[in-house]
Order: structure tokens, then C-alpha cells, then sequence
């Protein structure tokens, strides 16, 4: 309608204003990072006021690269959204998810328990790129046994950052060690890494193995430790 300002005015709430045609959009956002400061403000899916600055930030620096190195054409319709997506990937690749860790206590088991074959990916922390493989735990209890399904997410909140096998392997056998208090504790990874299968090198399907053992799988006898890698020969 001629005549009409085309801008409605901003709502009272101070927050809601951000969204109405950028007016007050600074107040807005000091408000916003006042209300995240006092922990009041909650964005969808936890993420963070920070978090979506430093997103703005990071898609930006993504076009740049992508432009740069692939010739990514980000007016393209496929392209567009790229960036973005790359950034999200990343985040949620280096996210971990909640160990949700539970022990019971053991009633008399005194035996190796092993679950095998658990798959996980990981990002290579040299290159960016996956390493996909299986892990293999097994453990001789003390007084804790662990709910079986927790060594899956053990491997999985490790795995959920930039990572070399070697590390990721003694973190996950570390933390079962302090967590279970156990007799003793073995970890066996056993990955490709896309770095060095489909760039590099280029030797697809060569395989990387990496175990830790801890207390009575590293003691003198070595019988734990022969028994756990007899076990989990032929599961790789
Ligand atoms: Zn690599």
C-alpha cells in the first residue's frame, strides 16, 4: 500500500526483534548472548549462539577453500548448500554422543568376556579423511561388569573426533581400565584408512592393527593376552 512503511515494527520482545527485517538486530543479539551467558537461552538441537557465529564464519572460510582447491561453484544449485554441508559434517563427525556408561556388579565372573567386531569410522587427523574398521575388547572383570552395548559407544565417543589409530586405540582401553577397574583389559582396532587407499600410497584393502593390553593381558605370562588375540584371529 503506498504511503505504508514496509517494515513492520519491531515486537517488544527484545530476542524476537532479530528476526523482524534486522531492526534493533544489534540489541538483539547482545540480548541473546546475555540470555545464552545466563544459560537461559536454549537453541534447537543444543547448538550454541557461539556455535552458529562461529558456523557463519567457518561456511565462509569453507566456500573459500572449496572454491579455491575443487572449483566448487557454490551459485551452482548442487554446490549452493555445500559449504554448509561440509561444515556440518565435520561437527557432526567430531561430535561425540553420550557414553550413558553402566556398570552392574559382577557376581563371580572371573573368565576373559570379548565383544568383537564392533564397527567404527573416525576421521584421520593427519588428512581429514576416514579410517573404517572393527574393534575387538575383551576384559577379565574384577568387581564391575559393563552393560555390553557401553564398549560400542566407548569406541564410538572416541572415534567422534580427528584421530590416529594408535591414540584412539589407548584412549578406549584407558578409559575401560579406569572405568571397570577390571583384572585386566585388551583392545584391538584393526582399520583401513582411506588416506592411504585412495590417495598417497593407494594400496586398497591394506589393513592397520593396533592393540593395548592392560594388566593381566600385559603381564609376564602373556596367557590372557595369546588367549584375547587367538579369539579375535579370523573376526578381522
Ligand atoms: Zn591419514
Amino acid at each position: 500500500m503506498p504511503g505504508q512503511n514496509p517494515i513492520p515494527p519491531p515486537p517488544d520482545h527484545p530476542a524476537a526483534s532479530f528476526t523482524v527485517g534486522g531492526i534493533h538486530a544489534e540489541a538483539a543479539l547482545a540480548r541473546i548472548k546475555e540470555l545464552e551467558n545466563e544459560a537461559l537461552l536454549v537453541l534447537p538441537g543444543n547448538v550454541t549462539f557461539k556455535q552458529l557465529t562461529a558456523d557463519k564464519e567457518a561456511i565462509e572460510a569453507a566456500t573459500a577453500l572449496l572454491r579455491s582447491t575443487v572449483g566448487l561453484n557454490p551459485s551452482d544449485e548442487h554446490g549452493k548448500d555445500t559449504p554448509a554441508r561440509f561444515v556440518q559434517m565435520l561437527r557432526e563427525l567430531t561430535t561425540p554422543s553420550d557414553i550413558k556408561w553402566k556398570t552392574f556388579p559382577n557376581d563371580g565372573m572371573d573368565e576373559m568376556i570379548v565383544t568383537e567386531g564392533i564397527p567404527f569410522s573416525s576421521l584421520c587427523q593427519h588428512h581429514v579423511i576416514p579410517f573404517i574398521g572393527v574393534a575387538h575388547i575383551g576384559y577379565v572383570p574384577d568387581q564391575l561388569i559393563a552393560g555390553l552395548s557401553k564398549f560400542a559407544r566407548v569406541v564410538k565417543y572416541f572415534a567422534a573426533s580427528l584421530q590416529v589409530q594408535e591414540r584412539l586405540t589407548m584412549q578406549i582401553a584407558e578409559y575401560l581400565d579406569r572405568e571397570l577397574k577390571p583384572r585386566g583389559v585388551a583392545v584391538s582396532l584393526r582399520a583401513e584408512h582411506l588416506c592411504m587407499t585412495i590417495r598417497g600410497a593407494q594400496v586398497p584393502g591394506a589393513k592397520t592393527t593396533t592393540t593395548v593390553t592392560k594388566g593381566v593381558f600385559a603381564d609376564h605370562s602373556r596367557t590372557a593376552k595369546a588367549e584375547f588375540l587367538s579369539q579375535i584371529n579370523g573376526r578381522h
